[in-house]
């Protein structure tokens, strides 16, 4: 491996695509990077569910990905109490940032994070975000596999504002 991904100019669009909440899995593939240099380099790639998880009465939920158990990210520290058990949740310091996850599966095999934003859209991004891909050397057939869209609105999003029909 040749240096840091981090020092390559594909960077910024790794970081961007991982705002967006494209899985890791799909960024892998499109970039042709491996998935394990990309988490190793960003850290913790969290993931983004549309739907809210159902909640146990410890406070855990269900990965996903594996269906085992996940615990809520707090953020913050836990003072050890006497009497009162250690909740089941994963303590993140104290710094949070826009992307950080709410949720993390305590299956070592899977150890996927989630933020959960129910009206994301995984659609396609602005033209300018996508006129990056381009420039990085994606396909639009790799764009369209991203997002898991119709290549034409892949087209459509690069070269057309929507209404603006011509000749009728
Ligand atoms: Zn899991």
């Amino acid at each position: 491996m040749n240096g840091d991904l981090r020092n390559s100019p594909i960077w910024q669009c790794v970081i961007e695509l991982h705002r967006q909440g494209v899985s890791l899995d799909r960024v892998s593939k499109a970039l042709r990077i491996p998935a394990e240099e990309i988490a190793r380099a960003i850290g913790t790639w969290t993931g983004v569910e549309c739907k809210r998880p159902k909640v146990a009465k410890d406070g855990t939920t269900i990965c996903p990905r594996c269906a085992k158990e996940a615990w809520p990210v707090r953020f913050g520290m836990w003072i050890p109490e006497r009497d009162k058990p250690a909740p089941k949740a994963v303590m993140a310091g104290c710094v949070i940032g826009p992307d950080a996850p709410e949720w993390a599966c305590q299956n070592d095999g899977c150890g996927y994070n989630w933020r959960v934003d129910t009206h994301s859209t995984t659609g396609i991004p602005d033209r300018l975000a996508l006129m990056q891909l381009r420039h990085e050397g994606l396909s639009l057939e790799d764009i369209a596999e991203l997002y898991d869209v119709e290549l034409t609105a892949v087209n459509a999003a690069l070269h057309d504002s929507p209404g603006l029909e011509h000749g009728q």
